[in-house]
């Protein structure tokens, strides 16, 4: 078997992520988690977008979270919005200046340069064996997947640009089914 080896491999990547992180977000006067958590809420969407997906999508403790959050909205990157229908709940979105920040740093340079020297096929290859290796790690232990409309079983296509949640029952758009979402559950 080879688990142990492509344990090395993943663990030596996630930490030259982290290097890369911390020198992007750096430039910024942000920690590579605060980075972290803007990514998050820059892709995911809007029945995700609370403290509580966060937490579970990046398994961090609620008061890891609530920290970063506050740095992330006292530097102009996020604001907190009240559901509409529920006050009790609270949104983070994303501002103008904060999208911008997500889009100049993630994925940070260094990781961009790594993947620009590879061939199209190459990355192709790594990416649909990333994509089986992370199905498999949350099928096998029973996690949320926090996928996108695209490959969820809720997700019916109404016409080539509109399609609907049967789970939340509301219309999506294009851009909606390219976001992250934890009430996401694989077809099949
Ligand atoms: S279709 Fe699935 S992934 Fe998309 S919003 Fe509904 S539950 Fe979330």
């Amino acid at each position: 078997m080879k688990t142990k080896n492509i344990y090395n491999y993943i663990e030596r990547i996630a930490e030259l992520l982290k290097v890369s992180a911390r020198q992007a977000g750096s430039e910024h006067g942000l920690q590579p988690v605060q980075l972290e958590v803007l990514g998050y809420l820059s892709v995911c969407n809007q029945f995700s977008d609370t403290p509580m997906a966060v937490t579970r999508y990046l398994g961090q403790t609620k008061g890891t979270v609530s920290q970063t959050i506050k740095v992330l909205e006292r530097k102009g990157l996020v604001l907190k919005e009240s559901d509409i229908n529920d006050r009790r709940i609270t949104h983070i979105k994303v501002t103008e200046q904060g999208s911008k920040l997500f889009q100049d740093n993630i994925p940070p340079k260094m990781f961009v340069n790594a993947c620009q020297d590879l061939s199209y096929i190459q990355q192709k290859e790594i990416e649909a064996s990333l994509k089986l290796l992370l199905m498999s790690f949350i099928k096998s232990n029973n996690m949320k997947s926090f996928g996108t409309c695209n490959s969820c079983r809720y997700n019916e296509k109404i016409s080539d640009d509109s399609f609907y949640c049967k789970l939340v029952k509301v219309p999506l758009t294009l851009s909606d089914i390219a976001l992250i979402c934890i009430e996401h559950e694989n077809i099949g």
